[in-house]
């Protein structure tokens, strides 16, 4: 390669670099006035007992409606909001609303299974966590039967003596403790006896075309013994068609989120829906 070329190359990734630079900039200032400006808003996801039908639980997902109509998806705004710290606000406000929607629930008779909040690392490691969530639940009055918290692998392995002992905390109140994207971390198996947890949540891309794909059978295969063998429950997410299901169950999963029953819902749908008949397992 010349002198010449590899300058073009040089100058162009310093400015690709400049440009997600600026671009994270204009969105960490942006995310702090969104939360000010209510920009934020939660959809919630049906996880099913594909045997029964009966709805098993939702999972809590962040929406970003900017104030010129734009969605930003979470997997582009959540990292940028880990980096610059704003994750610790937003995160709290997610804990807020969910519990505050679970009342609401509850007061009205609605059918309300648990619910699951995604929890980022630093959102966990952060001293008052434990706290903000314990206090926004005695204030909502809602028992810990009620929720779930997700954490992906990263979260946990992080720093190991330091989260066991907040995950038995957050165990004794009753909230489940799943591991989210199971398989795409990079952690080691030897942990999974030591950590408090309850669920692998099996990541989608085993479970996309599994039908097709006999390497990911074996491997689905191979996480559900190891969950038995650990006492752990499993779900799988992102099943999409009815092939994927029946791949799925075959497997030995039978809890399962995705599209094939549901894409995440705006609360006015989840209650004309799935909360409107008595399907609910847990609280009916
Ligand atoms: P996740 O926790 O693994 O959530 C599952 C993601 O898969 C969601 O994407 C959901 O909409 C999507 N999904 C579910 N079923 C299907 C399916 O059948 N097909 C396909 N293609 N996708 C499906 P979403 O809502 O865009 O969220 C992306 C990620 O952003 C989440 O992954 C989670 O890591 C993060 N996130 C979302 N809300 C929060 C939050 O409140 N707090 C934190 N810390 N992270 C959040
Ligand atoms: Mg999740
Ligand atoms: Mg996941
Ligand atoms: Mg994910």
């Amino acid at each position: 390669q010349s002198k010449a070329n590899n300058h073009k190359h040089c100058v162009y990734f310093i400015k690709k670099f400049a440009d997600e630079l600026l671009y994270e900039m204009n969105l960490s200032n942006q995310i702090h006035d969104a939360i000010l400006q209510q920009q934020f808003s939660l959809v919630y996801q049906p996880k099913v007992n594909s045997t029964t039908g009966d709805l098993v639980g939702v999972e809590s997902l962040l929406r970003w409606e900017t104030g010129a109509g734009h969605s930003i998806s979470p997997a582009v705004f959540i990292p940028i909001a880990e980096k610059n710290g704003f994750i610790i606000e937003l995160g709290n406000w997610v804990i807020k609303s969910v519990l505050k929607q679970i009342r609401l629930w509850l007061d009205n008779d609605i059918p309300v299974s648990r619910v699951s909040i995604n929890v980022s690392a630093i959102q966990l490691r952060q001293p008052k966590f434990i706290n903000y969530l314990f206090q926004q639940m005695e204030h909502y009055q809602v028992p810990g039967r009620f929720l779930e918290v997700e954490l992906t692998e990263g979260v946990l392995m992080g720093n190991i003596e330091e989260t066991i002992p907040l995950l038995k905390q957050i165990r004794n109140q009753g909230i489940l403790v799943s591991i989210d994207d199971f398989g795409t971390g990079y952690s080691s198996l030897s942990y999974l006896p030591l950590l408090p947890v309850d669920q692998l949540k099996i990541d989608r891309a085993f479970i996309s075309d599994l039908h097709n794909n006999l390497d990911n059978q074996k491997i689905v295969q191979t996480i559900v013994s190891l969950a038995n063998n650990f006492n752990l429950s499993v779900i799988a997410e992102g099943v999409e068609t009815a092939q994927e299901l029946i791949a799925t169950n075959h497997c030995g999963i039978t809890d399962i989120q995705g599209y094939y029953y549901s894409r995440p819902l705006s609360v006015s749908d989840l209650e004309s829906g799935w909360l409107s008949s008595a399907r609910c397992a847990i609280a009916c």
